[in-house]
């Protein structure tokens, strides 16, 4: 972060100065008491279940120079360290977010902003690896995409900086709309329209409707990218719009799309995009053919801020993904999919492809409940069911009460009874897959974040 006198700070946040300490300015803004460093604000956020509050004084034993707090929450007494500034406002949350807000407009450089049902964070790192490769760019570290994220990530640009890259995530309405007025991309994607979150938003008109916030900011010399293979998308490509509108996919009458596709099985993908009129080849080294629209996204951003098709390709080639989504992990005797960050009928419908089209003896899936689906929750997983039975996948073990659909699914859809394992736990699954799996075998591994299946992805490396 670029150094902001601890006056404007204030203003930015709209708060009141109640006490000035020895350094007047801030460095760097933290949330977390446990990460704070030498001159930072702290702002302590209030959650459910804790109060920042509570830790001002350890972030100020960390080093923090200054802190906002809330009035109703904290108050100065003679106790108070003199040497920390102390800025009073109405509520940290909202105060964080306007600061963020000023801090951006601080900056001329383009931002750009991802948001989707599924695929956000891979076309995040996808697009900011490509304008890494001619641009120093930032993007938000790891899944921080939310209200709090965000304003966070943005506090790390610094003047040198070209290109910042962010993920925006959602729960409901409104959401999106919030994040896209804090970083203001003058070029938005939205990656497909799914069904996680579901549960809040209800349908997926909504989710589609909540996805398009991400445009409310763009301006007639701005961009919206879309996954033009996308039945909502495709519509809202075909609306009327003040800003510009590109679709991207696999069929032709996108404005960009891939074609002559090699399937490379694990080993990626070789396709063709025809730029300006030419054809231009590009090497994905990664599996799953969505991931060749995450990479038709990048395509285009490159090429829009003047990177040559050989730049683009010769970056793909370096791409690695972020941990635990579709990580191809080969053990000494059987491979493992890691996919197990999170799910959605999606993203686990797209698992179970890359699954089926390795090479392989026994295919095997590990799936675990999917949450947030709430009365979509039994449609969710029976689409997951009947997916494993149309990719050929031999054996099925589930993992929790929810993914029982998937299991019955698969059986009504003719899986063998014998194939079909239902666990309560993962450590029951890890149980079950040790005695199935066999040399040249493909196990994949996949459910919700708060399922943990990556402790069986720990287990099953460490005993083999
Ligand atoms: P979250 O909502 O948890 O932030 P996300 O939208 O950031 O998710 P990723 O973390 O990129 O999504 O990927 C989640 C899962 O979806 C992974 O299993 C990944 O392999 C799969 N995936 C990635 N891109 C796509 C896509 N375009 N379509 C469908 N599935 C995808
Ligand atoms: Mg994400």
């Amino acid at each position: 972060m670029i150094k902001q006198a601890l006056e404007i700070v204030a203003k930015a946040c709209g708060g009141k100065i109640v006490q000035k300490g020895l350094i007047d300015g801030v460095f760097g803004v933290s949330t977390d008491s446990r990460t704070t460093k030498n001159g930072d604000l702290f702002i302590p956020l209030i959650g459910e279940n804790f109060d920042g509050h509570n830790y001002i004084e350890t972030a100020i034993e960390k080093g923090a120079s200054a802190v906002l707090f809330q009035g109703s929450n904290f108050s100065i007494n003679k106790n108070t360290n003199d040497k920390v500034s102390f800025i009073e406002v109405d509520n940290t949350l909202e105060a964080l977010q306007n600061l963020s807000k000023y801090y951006r407009n601080l900056f001329t450089i383009p931002f750009i902003g991802i948001t989707g049902s599924t695929g956000k964070t891979t076309t995040k790192d996808m697009v900011s690896h490509v304008l890494s490769y001619k641009y120093n760019t930032l993007k938000n570290i790891g899944n921080l995409n939310n209200q709090i994220g965000l304003p966070l990530t943005i506090f790390n640009l610094e003047e040198n900086h070209e290109a910042c890259v962010v993920e925006m995530g959602m729960s409901g309405l409104g959401e999106i709309s919030d994040l896209a007025e804090i970083a203001r991309p003058e070029i938005a994607i939205i990656t497909n329209i799914g069904l996680s979150h579901i549960e809040h938003l209800g349908s997926q008109e909504n989710i589609f409707k909540a996805k398009m916030e991400i445009s409310n900011f763009l301006n007639e010399d701005n961009f919206l990218l879309l996954n033009g293979d996308d039945k909502f998308l495709k519509k809202a490509k075909e609306s009327e719009h003040t800003f510009n509108k590109v679709s991207i996919g696999l069929s032709e009458d996108n404005d960009l799309y891939a074609e002559n596709i090699k399937d490379l099985k694990d080993k990626g993908y070789v396709f063709d995009v025809k730029i300006n009129n030419k054809l231009y080849t590009f090497n994905l080294d990664q599996p799953g053919l969505h991931n060749v629209y995450n990479a038709l996204f990048a395509i285009w951003v490159g090429t829009h801020f003047n990177m040559t098709p050989e730049e683009i390709d010769e970056s793909f080639r370096q791409f690695k993904p972020s941990k635990m989504r579709l990580e191809i992990v080969k053990l000494k005797d059987f491979t493992l999919i890691n996919d197990a960050y999170n799910a959605s009928p999606d993203s686990m419908t797209a698992a179970l492809k890359v699954l089926s089209n390795m090479d392989g003896n026994k295919k095997i899936a590990i799936l675990g409940n999917m949450f947030e689906m709430g009365e979509h929750s039994e449609y969710g997983h029976r689409l997951v069911g009947e997916a494993a039975v149309t990719n050929n996948i031999d054996y099925l073990i589930t993992v929790g009460n929810f993914a029982e659909w998937i299991a019955e699914e698969a059986l009504d859809k003719g899986m063998l009874h014998n194939n079909v394992y239902k666990a309560q736990n993962n450590e029951e699954a890890l149980k079950t897959v040790l005695q199935i799996v066999s040399k040249g075998d493909i196990v994949l591994l996949k459910g919700s974040r708060g399922m943990k299946m990556d402790e069986i992805a720990t287990e099953i490396q460490e005993r083999s």
